[in-house]
């Protein structure tokens, strides 16, 4: 090799005065040439080097915010709360996905054959309620040993998760129910639907989250599949004002059971 990189062109390059194409070039011989590349070390700065390598290592090993934790700390989410409430597993793709697949499913069904539109009113509601399910637990959440031994608040973390996976399930029940042939008909899983959210956090004072949403959920939907299957009229049972009372009343009486309990008053009062 008989060219190589003048000396006052190294030095322009080991402070970093050179740009684009110029120091391209020298970079790549550098690369091939043993020689240039033991001038150019000698030249370099050693902080410089430092503080390019350190610069580099912050960027890689910057943990990536997840596109929840972004939505949440737009909506005005303290960081801290929003980096431990988007680590709610219901709130991954993997899972939305599973639950709109049960949507989806059901809206096929409500639009392909009679009693369908049944089977969407006995499923939707348990959607929220499944995604609250896979919000905290043991077996469910990773971090779940982590937060248990934190000094987080345990009420705290499942009320702000569960709002979470509620809002972002609860949306995509109502857009499936905008697919579902009568309109008005598909609202009628909105009130058991907050029934049954609120019945689950209430047994989940005494339940592990995951179990208290699958019994919760288990209790409401298999007898009402089992009926349905049975050819009784599930829909007339769903839609009669008795029902749709009964759930509210069962709501607001399990939301004043909940407002009343002291630890999850303390877990609300943090932070604020
Ligand atoms: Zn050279």
């Amino acid at each position: 090799m008989t060219w190589h990189v003048p000396e006052q062109l190294v030095s322009a390059y080991a402070v970093g005065e050179l740009a684009g194409a110029r120091a391209a070039s020298i970079e790549a011989h550098v690369m091939t040439c043993a020689e240039c590349r033991l001038t150019v070390n000698a030249e370099v700065p050693t902080e410089r080097m430092h503080s390019i390598w350190a610069a580099v290592e912050d960027e890689v090993d910057a943990p990536r915010r997840s596109w929840a934790e972004r939505v949440l700390s737009a909506l005005g989410m303290a960081d801290s709360d929003a980096r431990l409430v988007s680590g709610a597993p219901s709130l991954h793709a993997s899972w939305l996905l599973s639950l709109a697949a049960v949507l989806a499913f059901a809206v096929w069904a409500s639009n392909s054959r009679s009693g369908g539109t049944t089977l969407f009113l006995i499923l939707a509601p348990i959607v929220p309620v499944l995604a609250v399910g896979g919000s905290y637990g043991r077996g469910i959440d990773p971090t779940f040993e982590v937060s248990v031994a934190s000094p987080y608040p345990t009420m705290r973390l499942v009320l702000l998760r569960s709002t979470a996976v509620v809002a972002a399930s609860g949306v995509l029940a109502l857009v499936a129910s905008l697919f579902v042939p009568s309109g008005g008909y598909a609202a009628a899983w909105l009130l058991p639907c907050l029934a049954l959210l609120s019945i689950t956090l209430v047994v989940a004072r005494w339940l592990p989250l995951p179990v208290a949403a699958a019994g919760v959920a288990a209790c409401y939907a298999l007898p009402l599949i089992a009926a349905l299957v049975d050819n009784r009229d599930v829909a007339g049972v769903l839609l009669s004002a008795s029902v749709q009372w009964t759930a509210l009343a069962l709501a607001v009486s399990a939301s004043l059971f909940l407002a009343h309990d002291p630890m999850l008053r303390s877990a609300l009062r943090r932070n604020r």
